[in-house]
């Protein structure tokens, strides 16, 4: 296996406001981002199709899946209890044996890079590309939370005391990465894991979970369970002795996780319903790639993912623009990841509800520009669809679909643009495509979300450099941000300690 690093690079101009409360740290001079696999080079190529070609017929995660079945009540109560006690042990071993391992955790995932991009090809339908990105991500997670929990310790005149049983329910879209950040940062402040794998994505939640422990995290500090939605699954969110629940899922899910239990301390990063506006001053070239992208990277599956194009003033009647945006979303190639040429995959399930809806019903005053359809047999492979005259309160404008759809909406100015990008009960991923600082900076004063991106997509937030979380409906319980400062001081509570003199 040969994987040649590339610098890191990030396309195009952009700037991120991160507007998370930044406390208590600046993090981590001891830090640098994981570089994806460079595909350019031919041995890299070799190694991604191989990957590829194992991930039809893989076993791999199959023996901690199998024999991780937590099966009714008494099981729960010992799981909690016995998670409790560990937890405590890795606690008192302190935060630079935490970092430690945390650091050999990152070693060991970059060494099961290959299998990790098998499991999300077979189980999620992720390109090699979706996935690659995937794992230097978590890889980034850990290195990063290392170095955070460190500085937990350097606040003064308070004293972090950590949870002691933290539950993480992660979604299946990003399968590794999102598990991962919350695992290794719950385990970075001292605190024990249940992890409950997405029913869709076990395997890969399995094969990341299995580094870790090979890594050295305790089997007993960090356990992996799973278990039908039911009786049990909701013991265990609502169990008293479980400190906090870290979830990555839609709002509703949170909802329903509170009335559960009305004072569960809840940390959710949830739905998105996210636009790029685009004005007559933008680069037209750069903003379709990025819409495209942005739109239909892993079909449209990201709470970040694009849904919107507000289009302002003349780009709305540039034939230019519409047809480049055609032209692009036609060229994506569409099918199941074991073919290297494939662009976009499938989705997760056979389209049902919102999503079958949006794949198929116009809202008044709308047409199609792309109309999505099934390709082949797969009831899963959808190619992207593209709607336009998409109407502000309309259903689609205010709906979180969750796959291959993009809708266009014409604003006659910047200020109707972003009130529209505003008008939805969401507040994950912003988007401007524009030339004019004037217009950039009027929008950064306006737009109500909690990552902005200028002039670049709008998914693919980077630890470190682009803390993601969001506002509104995006998030429930928390302003953490995931891959920032203050992410871990969210993992814990603060109890006065005396000023060192
Ligand atoms: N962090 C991911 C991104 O920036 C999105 C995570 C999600 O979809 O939940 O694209």
């Amino acid at each position: 296996e040969s994987v040649e690093a590339l610098d890191e690079s990030v396309p195009g101009p952009h700037r991120v406001q991160d507007r998370s409360n930044e406390s208590p740290a600046p993090v981590a001079d001891r830090f640098a981002n994981t570089p994806d696999t460079d595909p350019s080079t031919a041995a890299n190529r070799a190694w991604a199709r191989l990957a590829l070609e194992r991930s039809s017929d893989t076993e791999l995660g199959d023996e901690t899946v199998r024999t991780s079945t937590l099966d009714g009540e008494d099981d729960l109560e010992a799981l909690v209890l016995d998670t409790r006690k560990a937890a405590k042990a890795w606690e008192a071993r302190g935060t630079d044996v935490r970092a430690q391992v945390l650091h050999q955790a990152a070693a060991a995932l970059a060494d099961r890079r290959s299998d990790l991009i098998s499991v999300m090809a077979a189980e999620a339908g992720k390109t090699v590309a979706e996935a690659d990105v995937e794992v230097s991500e978590a890889i980034d997670f850990a290195n990063y939370y290392a170095e955070a929990a460190r500085r937990l310790d350097e606040v003064d005149g308070a004293e972090f005391v950590p949870d002691t049983l933290t539950v993480v329910t992660p979604p299946w879209n990003f399968p590794v990465a999102i598990p991962a950040g919350s695992v290794l940062a719950a385990l970075a402040v001292g605190s024990g894991v249940v992890i409950k794998p997405a029913p869709q994505t076990q395997h890969c939640a399995a094969v990341m979970v299995e580094s870790l422990w090979q890594a050295g995290v305790p089997r007993e500090v960090l356990r992996f369970v799973t278990v039908e939605e039911g009786p049990v699954s909701r013991s265990l969110i609502a169990h008293p002795q479980v400190d906090r629940v870290i979830l990555t899922g839609g709002w509703e899910t949170a909802q329903l996780f509170r009335s559960w239990r009305p004072d569960l301390p809840l940390l959710a990063e949830t739905s998105g319903k996210n636009a790029i506006v685009i004005t007559p001053s933008a680069d037209i070239d750069l903003a379709v790639a990025d819409l495209v992208k942005s739109a239909f990277g892993h079909a449209g599956q990201k709470c970040s993912a694009a849904s919107l194009a507000i289009l302002v003033g003349s780009v709305a009647q540039s034939e230019r623009f519409e047809r480049q945006l055609v032209d692009a979303v036609q060229s994506l190639k569409i099918g199941h990841p074991q073919d290297p040429q494939v662009t976009m995959g499938p989705v997760i399930e056979p389209p049902q509800g919102k999503l079958a809806d949006g794949l198929t019903r116009l809202g008044e005053g709308e047409s199609w520009l792309v109309e999505p359809r099934q390709v082949g047999d797969d009831e899963r492979v959808w190619s992207p669809g593209v709607r336009t005259g998409v109407r502000p309160g309309s259903e689609f404008h205010r709906t979180e679909y969750f796959g291959p759809i993009l809708g266009i909406m014409h604003a006659r100015t910047l200020d109707e643009a972003i009130q529209w990008q505003n008008t939805t009960d969401y507040g994950l991923t912003a988007g401007i495509h524009s030339l004019d600082a004037d217009e950039v900076n009027a929008w950064i004063d306006s737009v109500q979300a909690g990552n902005l991106y200028v002039n670049r997509g709008i998914t693919g937030a980077i630890v470190q450099r682009q803390p993601f979380g969001g506002w509104k409906r995006s998030s429930v319980g928390t302003t953490a941000k995931a891959g920032g400062p203050n992410y871990l001081t969210h993992l814990g509570t603060w109890s006065p300690r005396p000023l060192r003199s």
